[in-house]
């Protein structure tokens, strides 16, 4: 496989208003697996379930991307092939079993492949979000990210009491008020970095947001609760309504110094 170029485009930008000093970030869109890599050696179901991609939050990002009228960059490939929310020197870069499902396809890799990997799709998209980020840099705006993801409603059987939850650092410039605004809702229970910590070294948002000193968060909504078109529809709606006052904040359109 190491040489193939990919047919299908490796990801998807969204246009929007550049001037908004807004991007959205899809890591995990999609379970799509290049037609070489034989949904590597999975079956359909197991393709279908959430090691493969992030239900539900493709269709959130579309609809806030329209909503809101900002730009938007959705990953087209799974991340079973490589994970473009991990660092570079991850462990779990590339999955070789994941909830318990072993995965054939990456069980015998070797780094050859994983640099083939990293090259063909993961720096690809990589550099579609420093792209994004680059267009508002030229307009003299310094934009905020936010990233959406979506989580199981149980892990190893256990519930998870969460609706959502909100992930960050360092910089707690959007993900605090997000966090406010989202739990003053009053019918959500939020999680203040759960059901995952943020602080991943070299995931996505370490990368473009922490590491640069640009203002993120990452929004991680319960599956269940975006699992068909009219969940999908409601949260983008309740995004929609709860994010631009947050965004138009002065303080998140500059650099941090210290950035980490
Ligand atoms: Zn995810």
């Amino acid at each position: 496989m190491s040489g193939s170029k990919p047919a299908a485009p490796v990801f998807e930008t969204l246009d929007g208003n550049v001037a908004s000093g807004v991007i959205l970030v899809c890591d995990h869109a999609t379970n799509i697996v290049p037609p070489e890599y034989a949904d590597l050696g999975l079956s359909k179901d197991q393709l279908s379930r959430h090691i493969a991609y992030d239900i539900g939050v493709d269709g959130v990002i579309r609809h806030l991307s329209q909503l809101m009228n900002v730009p938007a960059v959705l990953s087209k490939f799974s991340r079973l092939l490589i994970d473009p929310n991990r660092g570079r020197d991850d462990p779990t870069l590339v999955m070789r079993i994941s909830d318990g499902a072993i995965v054939p396809g990456n069980a015998a890799i070797d780094q050859d492949e994983i640099d083939h990997r990293m090259r063909t799709y993961y720096e690809p998209y990589d550099a579609a979000v420093g792209e994004a980020i680059e267009r508002c840099l030229e307009l003299g705006i310094v934009p905020a990210l936010i990233s959406i993801h979506s989580f199981t409603p149980s892990w190893r059987g256990t519930p998870r009491p969460w609706h959502a939850g909100v992930l960050w650092d360092s910089d707690a410039r959007l993900a605090l008020p997000f966090l406010e605004a989202l739990r003053q809702q009053g019918d959500l229970v939020v999680g203040d970095n759960e059901p995952y910590s943020g602080e991943l070294r070299g995931d996505m948002m370490n990368r473009h947001g922490t590491q640069r000193g640009i203002a993120h968060a990452l929004l991680e909504i319960r599956q269940d609760l975006i699992a068909d078109e009219a969940g999908i529809r409601e949260w983008a709606q309740r995004l929609a309504d709860i994010l631009p006052p947050l965004v138009a904040e002065e303080n998140l359109h500059s650099m941090l110094e210290d950035a980490g």
